[in-house]
């Protein structure tokens, strides 16, 4: 196999946690996947896909087995007279995605922009951002099935979409698939006075604004995913907070997980070396990089437990925790 590095989760994550890795390896094609994989079956290593590790809060142990990234980036557009299809593999920085989209007037992803991470990482949560969400765009990908040694096509229906999530997150999925090629299908955009360019440059204005940038200050973008109740729970928080954010959801309703953790008290809090942002309540910040994951997961927990206490509601991650 070619080479591999030691290298550390604290080096390859925008959070800056995590311990060290034994064998950390690039690849860029099919062949490398495959002899990688064998090396790693052969050696009897456990294997960890990355991406641009924006989306892990990975524990302080160390990882004796094999970390993978994928960092093929090529891509290819193909015309259809409804569509345009453009496939694209993933090593590619998920916004220069966007931005070539946006360029080429294709819709479908525009308010997707700034979200940091891979285009392979994009299907895992089913990334979403201001109305928009890979699943309404993403017409199939490949991923190498790492038990069964073989490449495999999943359709937008095989992947089971769902708010933060796709099959890629459950049990028997999860770390089974490395995924090397997304393909979207996108519109030919026509509204003639608001331009998709418009659009994104909006949508990065107020995310610059909103969000702390991990390299500023290490973070891992909104820690905790919005909760979702029913009318009962809607009612009651209205009644209480005339100032709440709640919306509409898939019959349901979502409230905003930063307002009820600033409404707790948390927003600018420090627990020993990690903070709560003060620009926004939802991103837990590791300043310097010198908190562990035991730092921020504490916090994590002090704030679960204090929403609900509060207000009966618990919030869950939406950062994964990866406990190697
Ligand atoms: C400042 C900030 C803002 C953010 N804003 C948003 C937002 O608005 N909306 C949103 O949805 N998310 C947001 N995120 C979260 C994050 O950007 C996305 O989840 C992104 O898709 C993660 O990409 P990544 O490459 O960094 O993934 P990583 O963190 O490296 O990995 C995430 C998961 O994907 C798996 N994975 C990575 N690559 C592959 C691959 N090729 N094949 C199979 N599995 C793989 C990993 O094993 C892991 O389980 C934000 C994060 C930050 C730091």
């Amino acid at each position: 196999m070619g080479k591999t590095n030691s290298t550390s989760f604290k080096e390859l994550t925008t959070l800056k946690v995590g311990g060290n890795i034994k064998y950390f390896r690039e690849v860029s094609s099919k062949k490398e996947i495959v002899e990688v994989v064998n090396f790693a079956k052969k050696n009897n290593l456990s294997i960890f896909i990355i991406g641009g590790g924006s989306d892990i809060a990975v524990n302080d142990k160390n990882f004796d087995g094999l970390v993978i990234k994928y960092v093929g980036n090529k891509s290819q557009i193909t015309n259809h007279k409804s569509h345009v299809l453009i496939s694209v593999e993933a090593g590619i920085v998920w916004d220069d995605l966007v931005k070539l989209a946006v360029e080429r007037n294709l819709q479908g992803i525009e308010c997707l922009s700034g979200i940091p991470g891979s285009v392979g990482a994009s299907p895992i949560q089913n990334i979403g951002a201001y109305g928009q969400e890979l699943s309404e765009t993403l017409d199939r990908l490949t991923a190498y099935d790492i038990t069964n040694q073989k490449f495999i096509d999943f359709s937008n229906k095989d992947c089971k979409f769902g708010y933060r999530e796709s099959i890629f997150k459950q049990k028997d999925y999860w770390q089974k698939f490395i995924i090397i090629n997304i393909t979207l299908k996108l519109k030919r955009y026509e509204d003639n006075d608001l331009s998709l360019q418009t659009i994104r440059d909006e949508i990065l204005r107020v995310r610059g604004e909103k969000l702390v940038n991990p390299d500023d200050i290490p973070n891992a973008g909104s820690f905790f995913k919005n909760p979702i109740v029913y009318l009962s729970k809607k009612v009651e928080l209205e009644e209480k907070y005339s100032d709440i954010k709640i919306y509409p959801f898939q019959g349901k309703y979502k409230v905003f997980a930063g307002f009820l953790i600033e409404k707790a008290g948390w927003k600018g809090k420090s627990l020993g070396p990690v903070k709560v942002s003060e620009k926004h309540a939802l991103v837990l910040t590791n300043p310097g990089g010198k908190g562990t994951f035991s730092d921020i997961k504490n916090l994590a927990d002090a704030i679960i437990k204090d929403v609900q206490d509060k207000f009966g509601i618990i919030l869950e991650p939406e950062v994964q925790y990866i406990n190697l």
